[in-house]
């Protein structure tokens, strides 16, 4: 599959069959193969992760299915596309004979995804993470943490050919928490850094703060909008 960051949460990962567009709220999306229907995935409403002008990707892309996280009410769906969303709670289930959609509780709002299709996993986390803030009551943190993990559990030794996974320098000495966490919980191939604001030292701080890790090879340096990157499926 290829993968295109498009900025911040979204990413558009084309596989054979498909074109699967994560969390767009602003950026250029690449040209989209019209031979290929389109899934729009939308983790939550927050406005960095959510932006209604994926409804005019209808117009141009007749063959299209919006798999939204059900905190985006359906009354902000355009009343044409209506019969082309499919409205996800956390921990649901969904398939349509080419994907098939699990939902994962967020620790913010919303869910994230764990997406399976043409023998391949991909995983997006919308904004489910260890939200640890300094500053915050040791027990909210604790909290946290506590629901975070419990929350991925269902990814414990799970392989994963493509995941997307905050890395938040927000949260300053706190910014790994939740990818340290996933990468040692499930199995990962690919871990595409997200949510970084732009700020993709975030990365490289990463790497410098961890010579010794095992995930050196699975963590992927994304260094800007735009940028390209193949997964090839395990042979
Ligand atoms: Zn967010």
């Amino acid at each position: 599959m290829e993968i295109t960051y498009i900025g911040h949460s979204g990413f558009l990962v084309e596989t054979e069959q498909a074109l699967l567009l994560f969390d767009y709220y602003q950026g250029e999306i690449p040209p989209l193969a019209d031979t290929k229907p389109l899934y729009v995935f939308a983790s939550h409403r927050h406005g960095d992760h959510f932006n209604p002008q994926v409804f005019e990707l209808a117009k141009e892309h007749p063959e299209i299915c919006f798999v939204f996280s059900r905190d985006i009410w359906r009354s902000r769906v355009p009343e044409e596309v209506q019969d082309k969303l499919a409205s996800l709670k956390p921990r649901q289930q969904w398939q349509d004979g080419r994907l098939q959609v699990t939902t994962l509780k967020s620790t913010d709002e919303g869910v994230a995804f764990l997406v399976e299709t043409e023998g391949m996993t991909i995983y997006h986390a919308g904004d489910l993470n260890d939200w640890r803030w300094e500053g915050e009551p040791e027990g909210w943190n604790r909290q946290m943490q506590e629901n975070y993990r419990k929350n991925l559990e269902v990814l414990r030794g799970r392989r994963i050919d493509a995941a997307f996974v905050p890395l938040d320098p927000r949260q300053e000495k706190d910014y790994c928490l939740g990818m340290d966490y996933f990468l040692e919980t499930a199995c990962p191939r690919k871990v595409f850094p997200m949510h970084c604001w732009e700020d993709y030292g975030i990365i490289d701080r990463w790497f410098a703060e961890h010579p010794d890790s095992p995930f050196r090879d699975c963590v992927v340096k994304i260094g800007g909008r735009g940028e390209r990157f193949m997964v090839e499926a395990e042979a």
